[in-house]
């Protein structure tokens, strides 16, 4: 089984939230096509490999609003070999077309209180006919509605919060927010990672639109190239090279944290084995 996180050349969002930690652009038409046809040519890949594979996308705007991303979710949850797809989205496009998708299609879905109406996100979240985990920023103005979700949402859905970037919490703001997600203290602190085992480079690698191969998104070292299979004589175990990892997309898969124990079954689309 290999793990994907893949991102593609886009990088537009039909949000700006505040806090957004990507360089945002306008994709020009000929960004956006040569988007499509990288997620095209990654997608096709997938489907021709004998071995099973597990994919996130983790496009660097939103790719939702983008008809490619939808098919390549509906299309790939249907394959033979893809144990599960899943992507990170705002969820600000209609939802309707993922009663096309198989179950084995999921969404990491996160709430920016700035760029949507409230009411108007709890609809469509209650309304999702996929697996699908829901989160918030820990950003204390958003503490009220984190609250108001948390009660509102269905009690088998887990609402995540990731610590703000480089916000230090005291005890007492932490507990506020371990009361909306218990697993905040995974997410409060950088982890030290220097010379660890995390499993990319071996069972999870970061793919982007031509095919490069790093071992996460985190570590520039390229291992390869997927479409000449170059990569496959670089998978091994090997520690992390870099002091810490601190986005839950890197260290769910650093081993000496256990995350795989906590997340089964859920691992790329975050959501815990145990929930509620
Ligand atoms: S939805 Fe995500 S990518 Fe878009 S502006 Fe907000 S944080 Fe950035
Ligand atoms: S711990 Fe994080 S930064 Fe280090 S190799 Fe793993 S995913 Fe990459």
């Amino acid at each position: 089984m290999l793990t994907i996180l893949y991102r593609g050349p886009l990088a537009s969002c039909d949000y700006d939230c505040a806090y957004c930690p990507f360089a945002k652009r306008r994709d020009s038409p000929e960004q956006l096509r040569a988007d499509r046809e990288a997620l095209e040519r990654f997608a096709g890949w997938v489907g021709e490999q004998p071995f099973e594979v597990s994919v996130l996308f983790t496009p660097w705007g939103e790719g939702l609003v983008r008809s490619w991303y939808r098919r390549a979710l509906v299309e790939l949850s249907w394959l033979p070999n893809v144990a599960k797809v899943a992507i990170q989205t705002n969820l600000s496009c209609r939802t309707d077309w993922l009663s096309e998708a198989s179950d084995r299609a999921a969404l990491w879905v996160t709430y920016h209180p700035t760029q949507v109406a409230y009411d108007r996100f709890l609809g469509k979240v209650r309304s999702l006919p996929v697996r699908h985990s829901v989160g918030i920023v820990g950003d204390p103005a958003h503490l009220p509605d984190a609250r108001r979700l948390r009660s509102d949402l269905p009690a088998r859905t887990y609402l995540w919060v990731n610590a703000e970037e480089g916000r230090l919490y005291t005890d007492e703001e932490a507990a506020e927010w371990s009361a909306i997600d218990p697993l905040f203290h995974v997410s409060r602190f950088p982890h030290r990672s220097a010379g660890l085992p995390c499993r990319t480079g071996d069972s999870v690698i970061s793919v982007n639109g031509d095919g490069t191969v790093r071992r996460c998104h985190f570590i520039p070292e390229v291992l390869g190239n997927l479409y000449d299979g170059s990569y496959r004589a670089a998978l091994r175990p090997r520690p992390c090279p870099a002091a810490a990892c601190d986005c839950h997309i890197g260290y769910v898969h650093l081993e000496p944290l256990g995350l795989y124990d906590v997340f089964t079954g859920g691992i790329l689309e975050r959501i815990p084995a145990v929930w509620p």
